[in-house]
């Protein structure tokens, strides 16, 4: 499997699919520990990506990313939109003009997008956000990807997988970031929504490989 432009957008669209899909999961997720708008917030930024990939093909892999960064920054709002967009915005610039992307390009893309959610929110592992996810996800990559011989499908596996245990392992965390983190030792016992949302869209970047 060639991760391409093609393969790019399709990741965008099962994004957007999977936003809509997981919407009331995100909405109940942030009702818990925020303010219940995490699932409209993710759904109406990757409706509004779906449209601008409907208005023309982006040529590269990085354009689509970076078409997505803009579109996320400026639709979704709250705390995620600037995180998510600085995250696609990252990994698009890490991607260069490449035509296509191999497992370390991969695992590099996912490491610039992680640093960017940490520059941007200062949210170390173990606060309960959305890095408990993507720095798992990073680890495994990056591990799947080295010595070169990892076949593309096997590296967004890894990350992919990883991701959701990260996801999964934010239920006793206590948060110390966000909105969250204003309920103190009563955030936990409950699931991290935007580490949900991100281990949704990296399970998307398989599904688009399958
Ligand atoms: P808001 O909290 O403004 O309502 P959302 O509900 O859309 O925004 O997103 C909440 C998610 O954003 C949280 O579940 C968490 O994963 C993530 N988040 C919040 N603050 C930070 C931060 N400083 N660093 C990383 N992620 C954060
Ligand atoms: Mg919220």
């Amino acid at each position: 499997m060639e991760l391409d432009v093609a393969w790019t957008v399709k990741w965008l669209q099962l994004c957007a699919e999977a936003m809509a899909e997981h919407r009331v999961e995100l909405i109940e997720l942030d009702r818990a520990i925020g303010d219940s708008d995490h699932g409209e917030n993710m759904d109406r930024g990757f409706q509004a990506v779906l449209a601008k990939l409907a208005d023309g093909p982006p040529e590269t892999p990085s354009a689509a990313l970076k078409l997505t960064a803009m579109t996320l920054m400026s639709t979704v709002g709250g705390a995620a939109g600037p995180l998510y967009g600085t995250a696609f915005l990252r990994a698009a610039t890490s991607l260069g003009d490449a035509a296509r992307i191999d497992p370390p390009a991969w695992a590099a893309a996912l490491a610039a997008a992680r640093d960017g959610i940490v520059a941007r929110g200062k949210a170390e592992p173990g606060d309960k956000t959305m890095v408990d996810a993507w720095t798992p996800a990073v680890d495994a990559a990056r591990d799947a990807a080295d010595g070169g011989k990892a076949d593309s499908l096997a590296v967004l596996v890894a990350a992919a997988d990883a991701a959701e245990a990260g996801a999964v392992a934010t239920d006793p965390m206590v948060a110390r970031k966000g909105r969250a983190s204003y309920l103190g030792e009563r955030s936990a016992g409950h699931r991290d929504p935007g580490a949900v949302s991100s281990a949704l869209i990296l399970r998307a970047a398989v599904e688009a490989a399958a």
